[in-house]
């Protein structure tokens, strides 16, 4: 069976009736892209900007940064690579001070763009460096945690700012650089035409998105099968941004945990999902899957998905739509 996951390694992710579905993926180390790049992943979905920051004294100045999002982009050879600016927050304890201390709620606290706008020198040491970057190939910057218009319209003043900087130094940045938003937050999910038309793309962070859609914390395991993509106002939800996007003709991702997970391909594909992002260890057995599945017969079911009334009923519908 490894083996024959090995043999997609060069095949298309495309369903059984002939639709290409992107797969990019989640990576953070030099081992995460070289495999990325060799399954022909996409791109790079997400690359979590924290690591930088974590487990040093010292916040990364802007040549660090600057590297490592370069070597990035040069390891994808002209895939698209997005970037998510750093997702601090008290609940990822670094030692640089950036992030606040003993926040009472570190889940709703000052975190993302929340903190990255509240400490707008760090922000823009980043920026720098993801435009310097932008010079070496196709990038896109990623915004965390965005609940509302304003803080898109506070991060794109910055780096319209920190651009013409760059350029008067000399620097070749790229001409546009394509500035998305992190479907996250259900205020941004259920408020998204109030700011579809300043983003270029989306990718719906399920993690975050489950946890606060449910008021459900999850990391914390006492909570059980409370905290599940499987409820209907996830689906729902997720449902309509999917739809709103592609009306626009802006492309959207998933890149939480359920991406990755390929028990939940069939639903994402029946929600008309077509660019996945996931870790590359699970690239494979998701194209494997998507292969094996219908796309339009998925389409044709997405109204009874929609009508399912919990749970159980959630995994019914999955359980009807194993492909043949
Ligand atoms: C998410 O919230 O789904 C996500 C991808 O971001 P993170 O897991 O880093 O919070
Ligand atoms: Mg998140």
């Amino acid at each position: 069976e490894r083996k024959q996951l090995h043999r997609l390694r060069r095949e298309p992710t495309r369903t059984r009736d002939g639709v290409d579905i992107k797969l990019y993926a989640n990576a953070e180390s030099r081992e995460d892209v070289a495999e990325a790049h060799a399954l022909g992943a996409a791109g790079i979905g997400l690359y979590r900007t924290e690591f930088l920051y974590l487990q040093r004294s010292e916040l990364p100045d802007e040549e660090e940064q600057f590297r490592a999002y370069r070597d990035l982009v040069l390891g994808m050879t002209g895939r698209t690579v997005t970037i998510r600016t750093v997702d601090l927050g008290a609940d990822k304890a670094d030692r640089t001070g950036l992030a606040l201390r003993d926040e009472p709620n570190p889940a709703m606290g000052l975190r993302g763009i929340r903190l990255s706008l509240a400490r707008p020198e760090v922000m823009e040491t980043q920026l720098r460096a993801l435009l310097r970057a932008s010079g070496y190939g196709p990038l896109r910057i990623l915004l965390p945690m965005v609940s509302d218009r304003a803080e898109i319209e506070g991060v794109r003043r910055e780096i319209a700012r920190v651009s013409t900087e760059l350029r008067g130094e000399g620097h070749a940045i790229a001409d546009a650089v394509d500035i998305g938003a992190m479907i996250e937050v259900p205020a941004a999910a259920i408020a998204l035409g109030s700011f579809i038309d300043i983003v270029d793309f989306l990718s719906i962070g399920t993690n975050d998105l489950v946890q606060y859609l449910l008021a459900a914390d999850r990391i914390n395991e006492a909570l059980g099968e409370l905290y599940t993509p499987l409820h209907p106002a996830v689906v729902r939800l997720m449902r309509d941004v999917i739809r709103q996007a592609q009306a626009r003709g802006i492309p959207v991702s998933v890149c939480g945990e359920m991406a990755g997970d390929p028990v939940f391909a069939p639903l994402l594909l029946a929600m008309g999902l077509q660019e996945f992002s996931l870790h590359p260890g699970t690239l494979l057995e998701l194209r494997q899957v998507i292969r094996a599945h219908d796309l339009a017969t998925l389409r044709g079911r997405c109204g009874s998905l929609l009508r399912a009334r919990d749970r159980a009923g959630l995994e019914r519908w999955m359980e009807r739509c194993q492909p043949a």
